[in-house]
């Protein structure tokens, strides 16, 4: 569609849209997850295992620690520069990895392995070293396994690069969010396009097979001219892989965000025209655009995995490993099974006690009924594909999906008078162009358990744009 009668209508329809709605990392969401699910609960979702025994595994390792407050962030995070807190944490997570081995059986070993934070190169190169060992002690890694790691250039040198490759390390993910010196003086993060350069340079030449780069819009002082510019400084640096994330203002979980001066956040319509122009940047430039906030070059195995269907979407960001369990190590790390959801404590001295108490911290969790697992099927198709298939629906659960959802179908008709979908005689929902903006909206049709989310009327999600 042409991207000028596109803003048109997107600016015509957005107030009915920008509302506060989930960003879908999961269904049911997070917040309606329950607190009399604990470590029992886990160890048992854990141990009965619904799939073969000797099913791969995805590990995800939470690594909490960085060195200054970047003031845009909402991750669970520790400020600080005691080298005693990532020992103290690295004893405490081979114990909570132990744990987790122990009940699995030993066939269940690594398709995937990604840590993220916090910043993970916040640890040492031999650090970076003895977790490694400790984790593929537990669990060995497959032929071809994806091994990634997020990264700030800021504090990752190079013998950082060196001891993650010489683990096995083949993807590597930089947070860079925006070049333009005013807005990372805003955000509190200097970090000149030099140095993520160098950073780009030196993992391309030490043989990571790809590079990620993650951006955020509706920063503080953005415009669509200094974001032009990011985008350009981006773009030279070729990366293989690119995040663009919209700036979630979540002054309840975030409270350092409350120094962003609203006037100084670019309006709801700037940072549409902000987001579309980078989409359009991107597209202009080869990329393909995954679906929600990801992009990637034809030939990834993103843009394949979106082509032949089998795209889904975890805590770690779009995936292709559909219907893995996931197995999250660490402060507030999320592990999610085939029918349930374990989430540990978030504050590092919690999750220390817990930890040397149980073996495993969990703190809250959720068992998925059949009504969830098709639910979150359905959210799933709707944003990670951008359709769902009447006829897939009906191989998989043998029922009719415009019986069975006759009520979110019907619910649907004014976004399809939108234009943001269509809709056939059999059910079948396909996102259009504009659609794909807004699809987490349309996501909510589905969603049974969005008034709970937010029955207390506490805010609970960012909003839609
Ligand atoms: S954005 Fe990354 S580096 Fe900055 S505080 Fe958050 S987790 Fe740490």
């Amino acid at each position: 569609m042409d991207p000028e009668r596109l803003l048109a209508q997107l600016e015509r329809i957005l107030p009915r849209y920008d509302r506060p709605v989930p960003r879908y990392t999961s269904y049911p969401t997070a917040p309606v997850w329950r607190e009399d699910y604990g470590p029992d609960a886990f160890l048992e979702d854990l141990g009965a295992g619904a799939g073969a025994p000797d099913e791969g595994l995805s590990l995800y390792v939470h690594v909490p620690f960085c060195a200054s407050l970047c003031h845009f962030c909402a991750c669970n995070r520790v400020i600080t520069r005691d080298p005693a807190l990532p020992e103290r944490y690295l004893d405490t997570l081979q114990r909570e990895i132990e744990a987790v081995r122990e009940v699995l059986p030993a066939a269940r070993t690594a398709t995937q392995l990604h840590w993220g934070g916090g910043t993970p190169t916040h640890l040492s190169p031999d650090q970076i070293r003895r977790l490694y060992e400790t984790l593929i002690q537990a669990f060995p890694l497959r032929p071809g396994a994806e091994v990634s790691v997020e990264v700030d250039p800021r504090v990752t040198g190079e013998a950082h690069v060196e001891a993650l490759r010489a683990c096995g390390f083949n993807r590597i993910s930089m947070g860079v969010q925006d070049f333009d010196p005013r807005v990372q003086q805003a955000i509190h993060r200097a970090q000149p396009v030099e140095m993520t350069a160098a950073l780009v340079e030196r993992a391309r030449r030490s043989g990571f097979e790809s590079v990620n780069l993650d951006l955020i819009y509706g920063l503080p002082y953005q415009t669509e001219e200094s974001f032009r510019e990011t985008l350009d400084s981006v773009l030279a640096l070729q990366p293989d892989r690119l995040a663009l994330y919209s700036y979630a203002h979540v002054t309840w979980v975030a409270k350092q965000q409350r120094g962003f001066e609203r006037k100084n956040l670019p309006e709801p319509a700037t940072k549409l025209r902000i987001f579309l122009l980078a989409i359009r940047r991107l597209l202009d430039a080869g990329y393909l655009f995954i679906g929600l906030d990801h992009f990637a070059r034809p030939d990834d195995e993103l843009s394949r995995a979106l082509a032949d269907g089998s795209l889904r979407r975890n805590f770690m960001g779009q995936t292709t490993q559909a219907g893995v369990d996931l197995l999250g190590f660490g402060p507030s790390a999320i592990s999610e099974l085939r029918a349930s959801y374990a989430q540990s404590h978030r504050d590092l001295p919690s999750w220390h006690a817990a930890v040397a108490e149980r073996g495993v911290a969990t703190l809250r969790g959720f068992r998925l009924s059949r009504d969830d697992v098709e639910r979150r099927w359905l959210i799933s198709s709707l944003i990670c594909l951008g359709e769902i298939r009447a006829e897939e629906y009906r191989a998989r659960f043998g029922a009719e999906l415009r019986e069975g959802y006759a009520d979110e179908l019907g619910r649907l008709a004014p976004a399809a008078e939108d234009k943001l979908v269509t809709l056939d005689e059999e059910g079948s929902v396909r996102v259009t162009d504009l659609g794909r903006v807004l699809v987490r909206n349309l996501a909510t049709v589905f969603d049974r358990h969005l008034p709970e989310a937010g029955a207390d009327s506490r805010p609970t999600f960012s909003r839609a744009v």
